[in-house]
């Protein structure tokens, strides 16, 4: 028989091994960052084009290698930073295993400039499809640049496979934002298609944070100290009130590397316990130093996961260290017997900045605005109109049946039917023409409605949102919404990821009504919204909008609109516990009936159910 078994000519191993260090631009962001951070660089300049797919280079003036380093650099397993086993548990740099480099340079197109600061004349190669294509000397500055050219140009299925520009530009973003944050000692730029993104001196943690995510975090941050024998901590959390929706902001660095750590992401939203309304994720940007001996790191290609000795202990000190700093900030009640809190909180008083009192003005109250509803049939329910709060003169009236109908609260409908006859006929005659237009609302979540044969019952929040749907994608792909100037340009607050994100999305949401005349990190400038929101729901609505586009990334244009349709609708609809009048009730019904699918949300949830009147008859055998 003949042997069939080969060793792998190295192109190929290269190959393999590239798929797990690198699956698109931002993972070699990350590999030449962190060289240039174990260089001991303390300046490092990135430069990306279309989004990495094109270039991406970066520069630092660190320590630079040899003419003979520099061709090594390229060999699988080659690497300056460990040299026996042992070293492994004892990691002091960011890589080990000596794989970026080979990895990259068998998928991409790589140049390297680099010389040492007591050599005269630096060295320049050029590596394609993982063979050393010429080195010579050159001119360069001290330190190292890598440049990494036309990423994944021999493995087009991997390159077809990335996603839009924005969205790799996101990733890079986030990538460089971790090690920035990681190391605030270090100068950073980043720059994407000749615009500056990000220019960050050397400065602390703190200057830091702010730099990356804008002035106004400073007063978010609450500082997080603990030393104990294990674990060192230091940094900082958001303020409870400021927490968001999204993710984005939650970092933990283990030893100056940032990992993740769902583990112990769950131990800092249980030391807010309590203080986040649901849904809600605190940031956090939490510095441990712990003895590299007690970690493993070595368990995943890319070196984001990694194993602690002492999880357990990590997690209780993790958590009792930032409940201390909460309640020490005075943004949680206090109940610590160990210490006394009287002794804490004059201090706390004096630290605290003096602000001018605050008049809250509502710009939307008019005294004279009647309900404008029926002029707007084609947007079925305006709650900024004022509409659903409105004490409308068949409020007391509902109120009364809303008693009744908690007392029959097992959902007897035919016992409330009955009951609700007997007191509007009774009490209130001049109901009675609202009565006989056949919608009924129950328990201030479902509209009842006669049918010719039986009645139907619909769920207000969910026949709203497959409304607003409909309408949405409409306007995003047919005929653009109109929307309604605001007299004060709206200022919100978005991170850099944040507001990559909404640039991607700029253009469908200007058709539903948005107008956005500034989109930068740190300052979104909104002059419009669409005509159906009202303008202090915008950032919680943007904000749920970026937290559905992180939870599913689409991948083609139409899959976008859906899902910007779908968020928009579910954040737009009425709730449950909204009381509407008898003209609300009735457009709800007809505008969910006018639609292309009535029985099904955008999330294929089931929007009314019918009761016919044999079903109803069958109840009272
Ligand atoms: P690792 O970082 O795991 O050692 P890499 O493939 O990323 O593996 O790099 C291989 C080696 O090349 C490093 O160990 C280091 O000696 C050298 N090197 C890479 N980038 C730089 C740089 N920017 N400056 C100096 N030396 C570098
Ligand atoms: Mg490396």
């Amino acid at each position: 028989m003949t042997d069939i078994i080969q060793v792998l000519p190295d192109h190929v191993a290269n190959q393999i091994a590239a798929g797990e260090v690198v699956q698109r631009p931002a993972s070699v962001v990350k590999e030449l960052i962190e060289n240039a951070v174990d260089a001991g660089g303390t300046r490092i300049d990135l430069l990306i084009k279309d989004a990495g797919k094109t270039l991406i280079q970066v520069s630092d003036n660190g320590k630079g290698m040899s003419e003979t380093d520099a061709r090594l650099s390229f060999e699988r397993h080659a690497t300056s930073k460990i040299k026996m086993a042992e070293d492994l548990f004892d990691l002091k740099t960011k890589g080990f295993r000596g794989e970026a480099l080979a990895s990259i340079a068998a998928i991409a197109h790589v140049e390297l400039k680099t010389k040492q600061t007591d050599s005269e004349i630096g060295t320049q190669i050029k590596i394609q499809g993982s063979k050393v294509a010429s080195q010579e000397p050159c001119v360069t500055s001290n330190g190292t640049v890598v440049s990494v050219k036309n990423l994944f140009y021999n493995i087009p299925a991997r390159r077809n496979f990335l996603k839009s520009n924005s969205v790799e530009t996101r990733h890079i973003i986030d990538e460089f934002q971790r090690v920035a944050l990681a190391h605030p000692q270090i100068s950073f730029s980043l720059h994407h298609n000749g615009n500056e993104l990000f220019q960050l001196p050397e400065t602390n943690h703190r200057q830091r944070i702010v730099n990356i995510f804008g002035a106004k975090t400073n007063e978010k941050l609450v500082p997080v100290e603990e030393e104990t024998d294990l674990v060192k901590i230091t940094g900082f959390v958001g303020k409870p009130e400021f927490s968001k929706r999204t993710r984005g902001e939650q970092f933990f660095f283990v030893n100056n590397r940032y990992i993740k750590s769902p583990y112990l992401n769950h131990a800092v939203n249980a030391a807010f316990e309590g203080l986040l309304k649901d849904k809600k994720n605190p940031a956090y940007f939490l510095y441990l130093s712990v003895d590299p001996k007690s970690i493993d790191i070595n368990i995943h290609p890319t070196k984001t996961e990694i194993k602690f000795d002492d999880e357990h202990a990590l997690y209780a000190i993790l958590r009792s260290s930032i409940k201390h700093s909460l309640g020490q900030f005075n943004v949680a009640p206090v109940l610590d017997f160990e210490r006394d809190s009287n002794l804490d909180t004059p201090y706390d008083y004096k630290k605290k900045p003096i602000s001018n009192p605050t008049i809250e003005v509502d710009r939307d109250f008019n005294p004279f605005e009647s309900s404008n509803f029926s002029e707007k049939s084609t947007q079925p329910v305006k709650r900024n109109s004022g509409n659903f709060q409105k004490r409308s003169s068949s409020e007391s009236w509902e109120t009364l049946y809303n008693g009744l109908q908690q007392e029959n609260a097992d959902n007897n409908f035919t016992n409330i039917e009955f009951e609700s006859e007997e007191v509007s006929g009774h009490l209130f005659e001049e109901e009675k023409q609202e009565t006989q237009t056949g919608t009924f609302q129950l328990q201030k979540k479902y509209i009842i409605s006669s049918l010719k044969n039986g009645m139907i019952v619909i769920d207000q929040h969910r026949a709203h949102s497959r409304i607003l749907y409909e309408e949405l994608l409409k306007n995003i792909t047919v005929k653009a919404a109109v929307s309604q100037q605001l007299l004060f340009p709206l200022h919100l607050q978005f991170n850099a990821h944040e507001t990559a994100m909404l640039e991607e999305l700029k253009p469908s949401l200007e058709q539903t009504g948005f107008v956005f005349s500034k989109l930068k990190a740190d300052d979104v400038e909104i002059t419009g919204i669409p005509n159906l929101i009202a303008e202090s729901e915008v950032s919680i609505l943007l904000e749920q909008l970026l937290s559905d586009f992180e939870h599913e990334v689409p991948d083609s244009g139409f899959l976008q609109t859906d899902l910007l349709a779908k968020s928009l609708a579910k954040s737009m609809a009425i709730k449950a516990g909204t009381l509407l009048n008898m003209e609300e009730q009735l457009a709800i019904v007809n505008g969910l009936f006018a639609c292309k699918e009535a029985n099904l949300t955008p999330y294929n949830k089931k929007i009314f159910i019918r009761l016919t009147a044999e079903d109803l008859e069958k109840k009272f055998i």
